[in-house]
């Protein structure tokens, strides 16, 4: 039997298609919904991911402001922009592309952010509302792997789920996610012991860890539903994920695509969070 292939394509324009109207309304209220983009240097996956967000922008109906900087662009010089932004009230999401140049200490740029205009989640009063489970600013991959979970229908609580990797930006958050749904949850990462048989029981699977095909079928429960993350380049330019898709398909009661999969849904999310950050201040007119 084959997976459901889960299509985040699809999700990711049915999301925005109802920003569409949510913006409308905003717009009709008087509010333009409003993202900075700031971009410093000319790191070429960066340049890509900002004009994939600002497509997005366009498709929704959002304004987007483009900050692009000179890589010599200096810690304070950014500090200030970001102060500016923060202070302006027609700016409701204020996104800076990481990585940044070595120079600048990335930890105290996503700190100076405004945490009413952290669309993407990274500041620590995001992270710890998450933590704490009070609402907040998701970061937008893990928000729009739930998402994509439960426009399928897949029941989360009381689940075996079981998480690959550990990042502040993937496996941690997923993981707070998954929690708060009430699944029974489970971190692994790269010291983690006996990890194909832990994977084995989980109802949900979800992998980001960056390693090319890791995941083979034998880690995967009859039924389960497999979310692959991983964005990996091959040497022959195509992307793989980090779960050996063919063999897992045929294990799998759902599966995530990559590409098609996890990676759409990120800049929907951004988008959902940005306009999520304009009716709030809408609501305070
Ligand atoms: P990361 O910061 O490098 O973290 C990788 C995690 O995987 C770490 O926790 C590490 O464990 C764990 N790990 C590495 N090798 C392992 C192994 N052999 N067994 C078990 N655990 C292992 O990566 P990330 O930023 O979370 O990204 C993960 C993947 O998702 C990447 O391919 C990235 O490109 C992709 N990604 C995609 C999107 C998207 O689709 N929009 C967004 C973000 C990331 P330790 O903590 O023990 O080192």
């Amino acid at each position: 039997m084959s997976a459901i292939v889960i299509d985040g394509r699809k999700v990711s324009k049915d999301i925005k298609d109802e920003l569409i109207d949510k913006v409308s309304n905003l717009k009709d209220k008087g509010v333009l919904p409003t993202l900075a983009v700031v971009l410093v240097g000319n790191d070429a996956a960066s340049q890509v991911y900002v004009k994939h967000k600002k497509k997005a922008c366009e498709y929704v109906g959002i304004r987007s402001l483009a900050y692009e900087l000179s890589e010599d662009t200096s810690e304070d010089e950014l500090l200030k922009l970001i102060n500016e932004l923060n202070k302006r009230e027609d700016v409701h999401g204020i996104l800076v592309q990481l990585p940044l140049p070595k120079h600048i200490n990335e930890d105290k740029i996503l700190l100076a952010i405004n945490p009413s205009k952290d669309v993407d989640g990274f500041h620590p009063y995001s992270v710890g509302n998450l933590s704490i489970g009070r609402d907040g600013f998701v970061s937008c991959t893990p928000a729009g792997i739930i998402e994509l979970i439960k426009r399928y229908n897949i029941d989360i609580e009381g689940k075996n789920c079981v998480v690959i990797g550990r990042s502040n930006i993937v496996g941690k958050p997923v993981s707070m996610l998954l929690t708060k749904e009430n699944g029974t949850v489970t971190m692994c990462h790269s010291r983690t012991k006996n990890i194909q048989e832990v994977c084995k029981r989980a109802d949900i699977l979800v992998v980001a860890i960056g390693r090319a095909n890791f995941v083979t079928k034998d880690f995967i429960k009859d039924g389960a539903t497999v979310i692959d993350v991983g964005m990996n380049r091959l040497d022959n330019g195509k992307l793989c994920g980090d779960v050996s898709y063919d063999e897992c398909a045929h294990v799998a009661g759902a599966i995530t695509p990559v590409p098609g999969g996890v990676g759409p849904m990120t800049i929907a999310m951004l988008m959902n969070n940005c306009v999520k950050s304009a009716e709030i201040s809408a609501s305070s007119l």
